[in-house]
């Protein structure tokens, strides 16, 4: 390899993602976005959105992968190109470059190099009447609520040079995002369940971003164990698990399970190696870390009009903010003009002193989940109730956390009064499980409903609104746009 290229291409190894099919976006630095799409050619194209300045093509030979080069292919390829867009290849086969012709570019034939006698080169037209989408969004966007879900979106905007104020009515996750500790894993299932390929994207993407600027963010990669319900979900995971690679999902029976954990596991369980703990508010404090964001709290947003240059924000210090742009990330949209279909679920956690002889050294998860160990306690989790507005902890959910302990190490403690009460707080929820991110109307948009994934998952949706917002390539299929959509139950 090329000596100066080794550093970037160490970088890269890195970064790269378990060979799950889907869309992995991989932020190597502020700047530098990859995004891969595994599978086959046909379907990852058809999902791929967003307009492109440059292509390179590069399959095998067209004799011996004929997807890779056929006329759909490059009838794709000419729908996402850019005005301007260039594209080039070391194929310069005839029927290639009729396609590509056929599709609209102009093509031709260059001097090659490195032992080619030719390569391809060729040039989508421009259009000059184009406006560009970065020149229209230079104006300060407003973002309310200082949660995962506003902290990640104020800071996907300010890396890419917008001016980002954000709204707290009273300090940086004081909601959801406040839990002493959450789990980052992927719900594991096969195609069919969105939920697994939405929360593989997230983690993988919060992995990357946590390798880049997480240094002072307590977390660890220390995998989950993931129990089954009953013998029949284990029967499906398992036939799952048998075609996914092994560093991102195994079954492993009770023995090995419990020597991995340190504990007696209650039963057979997979193995997720890409699972971790974070410390929420820790996250959300580093990423609205950044010069173009500016933090307002103690000020609660209490209405939203849209007014001719955008909308209008009154304060509860009765001043006004104006703005072309608002992403409501206040957990449930309550100051949308539609209304937004989300629920409120109160969840209470327990917590557990560490003690001797009895380390935790992963996850165990199954429909409740305990932590290693992090500043001396294990976090227990977590009680689920809708309508229930009760803010004070209660001894009556630690009972039902410990009955959630038992399902996973049973004999790990003795009786619910070794647990001590943990933080009260509410998710946001949908009726599908998945949050409701992207635009409300013009100027408007939304990142709320992140229900019981939100610290996994809101990352990832702040990048792909982001690139919703500024009409950048999607770092997830376009078909996200409709699975997201904030208005999907009206
Ligand atoms: C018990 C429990 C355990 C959980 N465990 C996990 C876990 O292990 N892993 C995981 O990924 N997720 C977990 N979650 C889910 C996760 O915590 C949430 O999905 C996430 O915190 C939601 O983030 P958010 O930014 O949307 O909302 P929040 O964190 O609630 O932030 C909303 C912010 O908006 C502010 N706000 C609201 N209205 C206004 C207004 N009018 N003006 C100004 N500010 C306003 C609030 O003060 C708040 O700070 C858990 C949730 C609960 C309840």
């Amino acid at each position: 390899m090329v000596r100066e290229l080794q550093a970037l291409a160490e970088k890269l190894l890195a970064a790269w993602p378990p060979l799950i099919p889907g869309f992995h976006t991989i932020a190597l630095d502020d700047q530098v976005t990859l995004t891969l799409a595994l599978g086959d050619i046909g379907q990852m194209l058809a999902s791929v959105q967003g307009t492109f300045d440059a292509f390179y093509l590069d399959g095998f030979a067209p004799d011996r992968n004929p997807e890779m080069w056929s006329e759909d292919t490059l009838k794709k390829i000419a729908d996402l190109a850019a005005p301007g867009a260039r594209l080039s290849s070391w194929c310069v086969a005839g029927a290639v470059r009729r396609s590509l012709a056929e599709a609209g570019f102009n093509v031709s034939k260059r001097a090659g190099f490195g032992g080619k006698r030719d390569r391809l080169f060729a040039c989508w037209p421009e259009n000059t009447a184009m406006p560009s989408s970065h020149e229209a969004v230079k104006s300060t966007v407003l973002v309310i609520g200082a949660g995962i879900a506003g902290a990640s979106i104020a800071r996907q905007l300010a890396v890419r040079g917008l001016s980002v104020t954000v709204i707290e009515q009273q300090r940086p996750a004081a909601g959801g995002s406040g839990n002493p500790v959450a789990v980052v894993r992927p719900e594991p299932g096969g195609d069919e369940n969105p939920i697994a390929a939405f929360s593989a994207a997230g983690v993988i993407w919060l992995a990357q971003w946590l390798a880049l600027h997480g240094q002072q963010v307590p977390h660890a990669f220390c995998g989950a164990l993931r129990i089954t319900r009953d013998q029949r979900r284990h029967e499906k995971l398992r036939q799952h698990a048998q075609t996914m690679p092994k560093d991102w999902l195994a079954e492993i029976d009770v023995v090995q399970a419990s020597a991995l954990c340190g504990q007696q596991l209650s039963a057979d369980a997979f193995l997720l190696p890409k699972a971790a703990w974070v410390v929420p508010a820790e996250l959300v404090k580093r990423m609205l870390d950044h010069p173009l964001i500016t933090l307002k709290t103690g000020l609660q947003a209490e209405r939203l009009s849209q007014i001719e240059t955008g909308w209008q924000l009154q304060l509860s210090d009765g001043t006004q903010i104006d703005s072309a742009r608002v992403v409501l990330a206040d957990a449930f949209g309550q100051l949308s003009p539609v209304s937004l279909a989300v629920d409120k679920a109160r969840g209470q956690l327990s917590s557990l002193a560490v003690r001797e002889g009895f380390e935790v050294r992963m996850i165990v998860c199954r429909d409740g989940y305990i932590t290693p160990a992090v500043d001396g306690m294990h976090t227990i989790g977590a009680t689920i109730q809708y309508d229930d507005e009760d803010a004070s902890a209660r001894a009556s959910d630690d009972e039902e956390n410990l009955q959630r302990l038992e399902r996973l190490l049973p004999r790990f403690v003795d009786s619910s009064k070794q647990l001590h009460s943990g933080r009260v707080s509410w998710r946001s929820t949908t009726q599908d499980r998945l949050p409701l991110v992207g635009k409300i109307a013009e100027g408007l948009y939304a990142s709320v409903g992140h229900g019981s994934r939100g610290i996994a998952c809101a990352p990832l949706c702040a990048e792909f609104l982001a690139s919703l917002m500024l009409n950048e390539p999607l770092p997830l299929g376009g078909e996200w746009v409709s699975k997201l959509n904030p208005l999907r139950f009206e």
